[in-house]
């Protein structure tokens, strides 16, 4: 679990401190592997956003981001 304990933003280049393996419980951490008719056939991408960053990117969304609210939180 003291394997990755901080984790760089990709959008600010901030530290945050994440802990554990992804995906982690703060920010937002994205694999994707693009399909074969996307351009970017085969390739994997990855990056981490902090809070602060993933709300600036979802506020440039045209439609909102769904929010349920988890009803099992520790
Ligand atoms: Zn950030």
């Amino acid at each position: 679990m003291t394997e990755q304990e901080y984790t760089i933003c990709n959008g600010c280049g901030n530290q945050v401190k994440t802990g554990g393996a992804p995906p982690y419980a703060e920010g937002l951490s994205v694999t994707k592997t693009w399909g074969y008719f996307s351009g970017k056939d085969g390739e994997r991408h990855r990056f981490f956003l902090c809070e602060e960053c993933y709300d600036r990117l979802t506020k440039t969304f045209a439609v909102p981001v769904e929010i349920e609210e988890e009803t099992e939180l520790l």
